[in-house]
């Protein structure tokens, strides 16, 4: 018996006892993420629907059960592991598509729907759901939403965030609510639905979407930009918002990040380059093409040693796999990835590549950098093998630095991958103790046994 027995007993009559796995093989594939493993938790139950996510919470409530969560487990900082142990809830039963209404530009899901086929379905009607991890093909909206992901569109588009016109949630306390619209604006009360995007399973959890969408555009260009120096590369994207031409990705892969991605999918990225800029712009065909050709120019008066217009959609398609791929990619150069994704103003990403680059040759650690660049977002990794304590200490010491030097040059510590656990020790070093107190107490409002993803908000 776990220590979740009583639980366990009920949860089989809510979800049926095939959608109730108790056995240790059937936990353990729920015990990790993309950052943090060996987190067992006491049962995993696969709901069909909001009255069951309704009676599982309240049950929780009575059991006093840790629930936590959970879409794909595709997150980077820990979020949907059940440190406390206690039931992960898998929203994976409820992956449907309910609406996409053209006329108003609205559609509805369920959270367990994967966004690259929700991004399918909208382009068949000629539609674009913007927001684009590069995890799309796998994570689902609902961990989106519950993250507020990012991606390279976000340059021009914006993140989930922005998508999202309202929610249908179970809070903590197990009352399911609706929040914000189903229009195209509405201002009535407190916005919940922002409180609850982002809120990464601490307060609700998510069991309905509906998002904004738009016109699907006419042409879609990738170019690509090869600079010696990374410093070059970084000044290019400050001078292409100076030039006010907005890309609607701007990516960035250091030289070690381009050998990581063309080893894993030999794309034919330059390999002797010190850095790379994969650049998109569209719109209708005339304006992509003149916004191409001046975003070219930029690049080259900004240093670019090679600027070139993909017109081989095939190719083009290629290169944005090799950059997709990039993060699974990293484990060739260790066994442990320390993976940071520190956002700057953009026009001080230079400075932030120079502080990497000082830190990087000081210490002598494998550090890949890349990322949206033209939201000032840079993932920054450290490759190593934990079990070196030395290499250890030296990586956490980076990683203060990234996090002091990110935050004195007017920066945010996560731009996309959340606090979690990983970067729960350096929380207060952004929010201050006011902020802290207030979110604390909204904590109490939506959950006030705290029993939605304990041990994870500080
Ligand atoms: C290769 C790779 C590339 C990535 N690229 C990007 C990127 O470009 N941009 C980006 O932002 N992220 C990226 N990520 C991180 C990750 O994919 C995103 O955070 C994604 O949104 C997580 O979705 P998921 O379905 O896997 O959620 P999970 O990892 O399962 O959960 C994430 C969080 O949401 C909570 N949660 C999940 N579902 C619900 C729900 N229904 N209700 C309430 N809470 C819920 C969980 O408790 C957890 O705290 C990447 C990850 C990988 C592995």
């Amino acid at each position: 018996m776990t220590d979740c027995a009583q639980f366990i007993d009920r949860a089989k009559k809510i979800v049926g006892r095939d959608h109730c796995h108790t056995l240790p093989e059937q936990r353990a594939v729920y015990a990790y993420d993309a950052a943090v493993s060996d987190y067992m938790p006491g049962v995993v139950v696969f709901p069909a629907d909001t009255a069951q996510v309704e009676q599982l919470v309240l049950l929780a409530n009575k059991t006093n059960t840790p629930v936590t969560p959970r879409g794909a487990g595709t997150g980077m900082t820990g979020g949907s592991v059940a440190v406390c142990g206690g039931a992960v809830v898998v929203f994976s039963r409820m992956n449907r598509i309910i609406s996409i209404d053209s006329q108003n530009l609205v559609a509805c899901v369920q959270p367990g729907v994967i966004t690259g086929k929700f991004q399918e379905a909208v382009e068949e009607k000629g539609l674009f759901y913007p927001p684009d991890p590069s995890s799309a093909a796998f994570s689902t909206i609902g961990g989106n939403v519950a993250q507020c992901a990012g991606g390279p569109r976000a340059v021009k588009y914006g993140v989930t965030r922005d998508y999202v016109l309202g929610l249908e949630a179970v809070t903590g306390k197990g009352e399911v609510i609706s929040t914000g619209v189903k229009t195209a604006k509405g201002v009535v009360g407190y916005d919940l639905t922002r409180l609850i995007v982002g809120s990464a399973g601490t307060l609700a959890l998510i069991t309905r979407i509906f998002l904004r969408l738009l016109p699907l555009p006419e042409s879609v260009r990738t170019l690509t930009a090869v600079f010696d120096r990374m410093e070059d590369a970084a000044g290019a994207v400050a001078q292409l918002f100076a030039a006010k031409i907005i890309c609607r990705s701007i990516e960035y892969l250091d030289k070690a990040a381009i050998a990581c991605a063309e080893k894993a999918m030999a794309a034919g990225l330059p390999t002797d380059a010190g850095a790379l800029l994969l650049l998109e712009v569209d719109g209708d065909l005339a304006s992509t093409e003149s916004l191409a050709a001046k975003a070219l120019e930029v690049c080259r008066q900004a240093g670019a040693s090679q600027v070139a217009g993909l017109e081989d959609p095939e190719r083009a398609k290629l290169y944005w796999k090799a950059r997709k791929a990039l993060s699974p990619a990293l484990y060739q150069y260790g066994p442990h990835k320390i993976n940071e994704d520190i956002v700057v103003p953009r026009n001080r990403i230079p400075q932030m590549v120079e502080r990497i680059n000082q830190i990087r040759e000081r210490t002598g650690l494998t550090m890949v950098s890349f990322g949206h660049a033209g939201d000032g977002n840079i993932h920054v990794n450290i490759m190593l093998d934990k079990s070196d304590l030395a290499a250890a200490k030296k990586a956490e010491q980076a990683v203060e630095e990234i996090f002091d030097y990110t935050l004195e040059l007017g920066g945010t510590i996560s731009g996309e991958h959340g606090v979690g656990l990983t970067k729960a020790p350096y929380f207060s070093k952004e929010i201050g103790p006011a902020s802290h107190r207030i979110m604390k107490e909204i904590k109490k409002v939506f959950d006030p046994n705290s029993i939605l993803n304990p041990g994870k908000m500080p």
